[in-house]
């Protein structure tokens, strides 16, 4: 028997209505390129997005045709983010940080017709240009003051110019659910990236399920900061999150800087707000050097790396901001797990615990760990195995690519324990896991200690190549400026934190860890420059 329900497809635009309608004077406030701060309502993206879709429109641009943007968080490209889709049409949000040949590559790849650019990549899209013969409009983010008077792009558009042509007429088209409404890119560590195309449907699941209070917990009283680009996998989700609940939304455009940073969020009095591990650094540096204090912000969402539990400590027992750490991936739109309080009167030893391993799924997700033969493994928080995932907003298959489901489910490549709280925690990326003598040793806890001695401010893990145990761990340490710290110092600082067969056969000191285009440490290339360290019987 059916029932007699309505049946309303779950539309990125929906969201975008509902803000306008029900929260249309909450205010976005966004940091342009120039540094000055742009401020309007819902109600004002809402109208300036139906305005773009017109011009998307008259440009020729149909439904399912790629756009794509290289830009930074700022409320044009949030426009873009409900205009694109809204209109049927796919949103490719390409990260600027990437080398401009793997660009070209990924442009191609996605067929982008149109691409949108914040004013500070016109050099970048200048020298692109001629390698994306499919891109037929080129469009730049600002008014025509911000036009370059010579250019290189042919028929380069303004992004005012085209809104201003239109009014604020356009209806939004009644789409199916499952239409594409943006792609987004691995970064590519290793081999070429792979496109996930998400859907109208996932795209909502995904965000009712962030702004759950064991989520995201993102409310109508928040005031929310993503740090994590609009090009690092839809910004987490926040900029729809917002938008479903009516939170106010602080789009802090390229100074990512710690000054710059503190001084928005205390200005806009944000109180919740999300990005990388290395991100924070920079940020609790800043706040630590200058004795400052958050006075509004409560909530960070840290992610895309693992949380270093000094990290943890500092923001919750020094700074009283509460960590939420979050464990995702591109193909999983990223939500997969969240770090939450289990219960009330939990032991804060136990809590504290819990709170750094990456954490339990919300609905709508499932995950399992798997041995070598593909056998799922107990929850007793010791068996560890391959993680694999599936649900509502878990890739099925890559743009134009295979499906990588085994069974399934989605092997996410990375290894893991689940405990009987149904608590996971990541122990390391298959690929960079350190296989000493057969036996997994985790980079993961690692980096984790070494980072807890006050002299280190980064630390990478890496297996190197050994004569008898096949690979033992390696440890390459930036120290903090000004700071004093010796090979052998380090090492003691192990004795009785972690088995002893897992202590790093030796530490590198360097001046910086290679960063890739989400701020993670590139491991791969430290592997390849350190990995014969230990066959050298100079070391
Ligand atoms: P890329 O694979 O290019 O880095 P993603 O941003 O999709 O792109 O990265 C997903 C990966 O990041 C995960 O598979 C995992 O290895 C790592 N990751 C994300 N969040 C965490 C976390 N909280 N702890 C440990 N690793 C994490």
């Amino acid at each position: 028997m059916q029932a007699h329900m309505m049946q309303q497809p779950l539309l990125v635009s929906s969201l975008l209505r509902h803000a306008e309608r029900h929260h249309g004077d909450q205010q976005v406030v966004s940091r342009g390129v120039d540094g000055g701060l742009h401020r309007y309502s819902f109600r004002d993206l809402a109208r300036r997005a139906r305005q773009l879709a017109a011009a998307l429109g008259a440009l020729g641009l149909e439904r399912g045709d790629r756009v794509g943007t290289l830009a930074w968080n700022g409320h044009r490209h949030l426009e873009l983010y409900y205009a694109v889709s809204g209109a049927g049409a796919v949103l490719h949000t390409l990260n600027p940080r990437l080398h401009a040949d793997q660009l070209a590559w990924i442009a191609e790849h996605a067929d982008d017709r149109a691409l949108f650019f914040d004013p500070t990549f016109l050099p970048l899209v200048e020298a692109l240009a001629p390698r994306l013969p499919g891109v037929r409009h080129f469009v730049l983010m600002g008014d025509r003051a911000q036009l370059p008077a010579d250019c290189a792009i042919g028929g380069l558009l303004c992004y005012e110019d085209l809104i201003a042509a239109h009014d604020d007429t356009y209806a939004w088209p009644l789409l199916d659910e499952n239409a594409a409404s943006s792609l987004c890119y691995t970064s590519g560590t290793t081999g070429d990236p792979k496109g996930v195309l998400f859907s109208h449907r996932s795209t909502l699941l995904h965000t009712f399920a962030s702004a759950l209070p064991d989520t995201l917990n993102v409310s109508a009283a928040d005031c929310v900061l993503p740090v994590v680009p609009m090009f690092h996998v839809n910004a987490w989700g926040l900029p729809y999150a917002a938008c479903m609940v009516g939170a106010k939304l602080v789009l802090p455009g390229p100074q990512l800087d710690g000054a710059s940073l503190y001084a928005l969020f205390e200005s806009e009095g944000v109180t919740l707000s999300a990005g990388v591990p290395t991100v924070w650094q920079g940020l609790l540096a800043h706040v630590r050097g200058q004795g400052l204090r958050f006075t509004s912000m409560r909530r960070t969402i840290v992610g895309g790396a693992a949380c270093p539990p000094r990290m943890l400590a500092e923001f919750e027992d020094e700074l009283d901001v509460r960590v939420l750490h979050a464990w995702g991936m591109t193909e999983l739109s990223p939500i997969g797990t969240v770090s939450a309080p289990r219960r009330n009167g939990e032991p804060a030893a136990h809590r504290r615990a819990q709170q750094a391993k990456q954490g339990r799924c919300p609905f709508g997700v499932d995950m399992r760990v798997v041995d070598a033969a593909g056998a799922e493994l107990p929850w007793d928080g010791r068996s560890a195995g391959e993680l694999q995932v599936r649900g509502h907003w878990v890739v099925q298959s890559y743009f134009g690519g295979a499906s990588p489901l085994a069974d399934g489910w989605f092997p996410t490549g990375d290894v893991a324990h689940i405990d009987a709280e149904a608590c996971m925690q990541i122990t390391d990326r298959a690929k960079d896991v350190i296989k000493s003598g057969g036996e997994w040793i985790g980079s993961i806890e690692i980096e984790n200690i070494a980072m807890a001695h006050p002299a280190v401010a980064m630390a990478a893990c890496i297996a190197a190549r050994h004569p008898k145990w096949d690979e033992r761990p390696l440890l390459i340490v930036v120290r903090k400026p000004g700071a004093e710290l010796t090979r052998a110092e380090l090492l003691q600082f192990f004795a009785g934190r972690i088995a002893k067969w897992w202590t790093p056969d030796d530490v590198i000191f360097t001046e910086s860890i290679p960063l890739g285009a989400t701020g993670k440490m590139l491991k791969h290339l430290l592997r390849a420059q350190y990995q014969d360290h230990l066959l050298c019987p100079a070391n």
